[in-house]
């Protein structure tokens, strides 16, 4: 601590920027929120999913701007690949032999240098490609989030949903901006798109996933991030235009037998309509200022706190959660360090120190609002 500064360790302009995902992130354990937001620990090895997932929003992106049709494909997989690529190493067969992923997009130029593209004959010249060469091509580690699976997504998408085109009309992509909680404290949101069809104006969230069950359907109803798109569309739009939100699921399934009729695997659109209540809303807004309020009453405790203290008494650790999805990346310095503030100098090994600041998305958002300063020219 010093004059300036009331906190035990530097102070970083983010931690004032909060989004849903903070706020999930402080949820599911208080202490992995300090690490992660407050010390701005992140790994350093990209993250196989995030990637994808970012890869596959723009690659919907672009279907939406051109049209879910097969001309748009070719632009759509550049979109995906310029993401994939940014962050992730390609992987070459040692031998020359194409990955699959290379295969198809030869196979796609010429389709489209002979004017004639046919999705199914492109889709299934694919899957046998698979079929063939499964057994020998390297990035197969990736799967099913290899960039051969996103463009068979791709395709399964455009020869599935093509008519959609006609029926929902796209107001926007790529919404980004701040929504207020009270009359003093905002939330900082990214909406990925805002259609209309003849029901009304609802919010379509793409996602993508590797298994479907019921947990996965069922977990987007209470989520906070739902929670905060729906409050920003009834923000921005008439009560009575309002349909609600659409989780846009992508399932690239990773254990379908690789011979027979389904040799790639299969891909798999899963819709999730939400849509809320006044009184659920009003119980949303109550839940997410609650939380809110924990965050402040933490960052209170934590300018008492020193690493000079035999444990830190603020940001708890929810250690219930240590064992979720694949574990826990800080699992092993909880185990050891009873306060963190003794051994926060420097990250841990296989970490750095990286702030993921919401209010950048705003930087390249199609379309930016401050609802608090009832900035909104939709008249939609
Ligand atoms: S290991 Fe457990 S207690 Fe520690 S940050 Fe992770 S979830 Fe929280």
């Amino acid at each position: 601590m010093n004059d300036t500064n009331p906190f035990p360790i530097p102070q970083n302009e983010t931690w004032y920027i909060l989004d849903s995902t903070k706020i999930q992130e402080f949820m599911e354990c208080p202490r992995k929120y300090m690490k992660m937001r407050l010390l701005g620990w992140t790994p350093i090895a990209p993250n196989l999913h995030l990637t994808f997932g970012s890869a596959h929003h723009d690659a919907m992106e672009y279907l939406l701007i051109n049209g879910i049709q097969k001309e748009s494909l070719k632009g759509a997989i550049d979109a995906f690949l310029k993401t994939y690529y940014e962050k992730l190493t390609k992987i070459v067969n040692p031998d020359g032999r194409p990955i699959p992923s290379e295969f198809m997009l030869v196979l796609l130029d010429s389709m489209i240098e002979q004017g004639d593209i046919n999705l199914r004959e492109f889709y299934s010249a694919s899957l046998k490609y698979y079929q063939v060469y499964y057994k020998e091509y390297k990035d197969k580690v990736n799967r099913p989030k290899s960039p051969g699976d996103a463009i068979l997504a791709l395709t399964h998408y455009i020869l599935n949903h093509e008519h959609e085109s006609s029926e929902r009309e796209v107001l926007h992509t790529e919404v980004s901006g701040t929504v207020p909680i009270d009359d003093e404290r905002v939330l900082h949101f990214r909406i990925d798109a805002i259609l209309k069809d003849v029901l009304g104006i609802f919010i379509q969230e793409h996602k993508t996933l590797s298994r479907k069950d019921n947990k996965w359907i069922n977990k987007w109803h209470l989520k906070t991030q739902i929670g905060t798109y729906l409050h920003v569309l009834h923000m921005m739009f008439p009560e009575g235009s309002i349909k609600g939100l659409e989780v846009n699921g992508m399932c690239l399934y990773t254990n379908e037998v690789l011979t027979g009729d389904s040799p790639h695997g299969k891909q798999e659109v899963i819709r999730v309509p939400i849509s809320k209540s006044k009184e659920l809303m009003a119980a949303w807004l109550w839940n997410v200022r609650h939380w809110y309020d924990l965050i402040d009453w933490n960052m209170e405790r934590l300018k008492e706190a020193s690493p000079d203290d035999d444990i830190l008494s603020c940001f708890p650790m929810n250690t219930e959660n240590c064992d979720s999805y694949f574990g826990c990346m800080f699992e092993p310095y909880c185990r050891l360090w009873p306060n963190p503030l003794k051994h926060c100098i420097e990250p841990p090994p296989g970490f750095k120190v990286d702030w993921w600041n919401p209010a950048d998305r705003e930087k390249t958002a199609s379309k930016v609002v401050h609802l608090e300063k009832g900035e909104n020219d939709d008249t939609t």
